[in-house]
């Protein structure tokens, strides 16, 4: 299947990856009412690793082929989705076992409208043909590619 990959030689840290994984999982799916308007505002589902001497790049789940993650859900609120590791936000407790399981920290805690939180991570854009954070890099230092 398809996944994000970094390149980190074209990764320059700018983070407009974030920025358009934040809109793209919005309600408004506008960048000023996603960030100004909407309470809570929508969890980043993806990070800019910077290390030294400069270098950067962005990362985002990898939809391992056994997840760790899934296995450690003690409320089955991660799954399988055509090969997308998805949450069922109404199935999470909290607890952040798949953050503690995750070998990549690719799963982030979000506040929900209840005051709540659950977990939050990538699910690869159902709505798009290109997933938000690879198609607005203007570097193409997110490549969506089979491997
Ligand atoms: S959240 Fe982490 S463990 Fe789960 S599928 Fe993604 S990279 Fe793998
Ligand atoms: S935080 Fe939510 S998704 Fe993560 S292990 Fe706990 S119940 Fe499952």
């Amino acid at each position: 299947m398809k996944r994000v990959y970094p390149k980190e030689e074209y990764c320059m840290g700018c983070a407009l990856c974030l920025v358009a994984c934040v809109v793209e999982h919005s309600e408004s799916k506008d960048i000023l009412l996603a960030y100004k308007k909407e309470s809570p505002r929508p969890g980043e589902r993806n990070v800019v690793e910077e290390g030294f001497e400069g270098d950067c790049f962005s990362l985002q789940c990898r939809h391992c082929e056994r997840p760790d993650c899934v296995d450690a859900c003690i409320n089955g609120a991660l799954y399988r989705d055509d090969g997308v590791i998805k949450v069922n936000k109404d199935h999470c407790v909290a607890c952040w076992m798949c953050i503690m399981a995750c070998p990549y920290g690719c799963i982030y805690k979000e506040k929900n409208r209840e005051g709540g939180w659950n977990s939050n991570k990538c699910d690869l854009c159902p709505d798009r043909e290109i997933p938000a954070c690879a198609e607005v890099c203007p570097n193409r230092a997110l490549v969506y590619e089979e491997r």
